[in-house]
Parts: structure tokens; C-alpha cells; sequence
């Protein structure tokens, strides 16, 4: 007898917690979904908002990624389109590689969609760039070491050295470690954070701004136990600055593939922070 062509298992990126933050690509597959499993209360709501109505959808809070394994090999041998559905991006944090042996061993094929981290929409919804010119070019994610060993090289306070942004994620347990990491590794007690708790959650998001110094006590305050980013980042409250370095891309001396600069640059002042 000839096997039945097994159904893909699509890796969806769902974003942050709006549902209108999910891709039009994940969407479209949650619209055709024979079977969907979702990670947690975050993402339950775009999945049954446009999911057809004989789509099977399962919460995978009580799973263990073999159960995972297992009932998304029966479903994709069943339909044509089964989504897992992980908040943000699924490349961060969401077990995709645990899951993705598994299906490969099965002869499941796989696709990943994208999605909005929280580490972006923290900081779209906090105003901040994650990136300045002449103040910082790099982003770390990262997380405080939990249950999960941290390894070498790559503690809070050796990556913090860099002086470049930091989004932690995993970590709002544990903000007097991450305070303590960045003193440590030179950070000033009066350098900014900021701590978004859902961001992009309609009606729940909070944001938290104090310093190194003070950001503990502000979110114990605030009551910040859980699903919360901590951005800390040379470039926070930049919006406020008089001051600022101007991005190359954007300055009328810089001639790049679709624009001719207007102005030579020997007649231009750039300012500088
Ligand atoms: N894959 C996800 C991260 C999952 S790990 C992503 O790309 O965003 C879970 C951690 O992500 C939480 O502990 C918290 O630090 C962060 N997080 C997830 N959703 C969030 C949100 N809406 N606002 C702030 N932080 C969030």
C-alpha cells in the first residue's frame, strides 16, 4: 500500500502577545491549519481567532516534548497543515530544535515562519532604538543563567562588558542578579533600563524605567513576576536627547545604491553626543 504524503509541520512564530503582531504568512497557515498546538495562554487567542473550524488546537501547556513530538507526527499524518504556534520568534528560547529532531527522524518535513520577538516589541513599545549610532551597533540577547546553565563566556557580566544593549529575557526573577551583573562589569548605578511587561499585550502592557540602581525596587513595586523583557542599553531615553549622532544612511553626504548625496560632506556639521 502506498503511504499517504505525510502533512508539513509549520514552526510559527505567533509575536509578542497582540494578535495582529503575527506575520500575514503565519496567519495564512493558521486559516488552512488542520491541527494547531500553542504554547501557552499568549498565543491561544490567534490560533482559535482564525483557525477554520474543524481545526484540532491543543494547548501544550501540560506536554512533554515527546508528547509534542508524537502529536504533531500523528497530526501531519492526518492534514496537510499543522502549526506549532510559539510566542515571538521561534528561533529564541522555544525548544525548535527538540521538536525539529524528532519530525526529522519521522520523515516529517518542516518549515519555520519568523515572528516579532518581545526583545522588539519592548522596545517599540518603550519608543527606544536598540541600536544608536556612535553609541552602540550591537544587540545581545540573552537571559540570566536559570535552569539552564549559562555556558562558558557567557554570563551577564562577561557579555555586559561590551557596553552595548542587552535584552534579557527569563530573567525578571531574578533582577538583583542582573543589577549586580552590571555593576560589576562597569555599568553606572545612574545607567538606564527599562523592564516591559507584555509589551504588546492590548490593555496589560506595563513599562518600568529606572536606572541600575533603582530598577529592582521600581519592578517589585510594580509587582513584575513574570513575561517581562529587561532592556538595558546605552541608547535608553535617547528620544529626550539634544544631541545625537545622525545615521550615515539618512545623511545628505552619503551616496548609497538609491540616492546621490546633495551635500558634500566637507559642508556638512554632524553632532555628536
Ligand atoms: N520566543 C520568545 C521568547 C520566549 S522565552 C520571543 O522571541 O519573544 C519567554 C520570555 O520572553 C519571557 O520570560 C520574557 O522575558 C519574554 N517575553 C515573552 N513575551 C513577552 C512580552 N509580550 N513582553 C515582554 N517580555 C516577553
Amino acid at each position: 500500500m502506498v503511504q499517504p504524503k505525510p502533512g508539513t509541520v509549520w514552526f510559527v512564530g505567533a509575536g509578542p502577545g497582540d494578535p495582529d503582531l503575527i506575520t500575514v504568512k503565519g496567519r495564512g497557515l493558521i486559516e488552512r491549519a488542520g491541527a494547531i498546538l500553542f504554547a501557552g495562554s499568549l498565543v491561544s487567542e490567534a490560533a482559535t481567532r482564525w483557525a477554520p473550524a474543524d481545526c484540532v488546537i491543543v494547548d501544550s501547556k501540560d506536554m512533554t516534548l515527546e508528547d509534542m513530538s508524537a502529536w504533531l507526527i500523528t497530526q501531519a499524518a492526518r492534514c496537510e497543515t499543522v502549526v506549532r504556534l510559539q510566542t515571538g520568534d521561534p528561533g529564541l528560547y522555544g525548544a525548535l530544535i527538540e521538536l525539529v529532531q524528532p519530525l526529522d527522524a519521522a520523515g516529517v518535513p518542516v518549515q519555520v515562519v519568523p515572528g516579532v520577538s518581545s526583545a522588539m516589541a519592548s522596545a517599540a513599545a518603550a519608543v527606544e532604538s536598540l541600536t544608536l549610532p556612535e553609541v552602540t551597533q550591537t544587540v545581545i540577547l540573552t537571559r540570566m543563567e536559570g535552569r539552564t546553565p549559562m555556558p562558558d563566556g557567557e554570563s551577564l557580566q562577561e557579555l555586559a562588558a561590551h557596553h552595548s544593549t542587552l535584552c534579557i529575557f527569563l530573567s525578571i526573577t531574578l533582577m538583583g542578579q542582573v543589577t549586580a551583573a552590571l555593576r560589576a562589569a562597569g555599568w553606572s548605578p545612574d545607567a538606564p533600563v527599562v523592564v516591559v511587561h507584555k509589551a504588546s499585550w492590548p490593555g496589560e502592557e506595563k513599562i518600568v524605567r529606572g536606572t541600575v540602581a533603582t530598577i529592582q525596587a521600581l519592578c517589585r513595586e510594580a509587582k513584575l513576576v513574570s513575561q517581562s523583557m529587561i532592556i538595558a542599553s546605552p541608547t535608553l531615553g535617547a528620544r529626550h536627547w539634544t544631541t545625537l549622532a545622525k545615521s550615515k544612511l539618512y545623511d545628505a553626504s552619503f551616496t548609497h545604491r538609491f540616492r546621490q548625496a546633495s551635500v558634500p560632506a566637507s559642508q556638512l556639521t554632524l553632532d555628536t553626543p
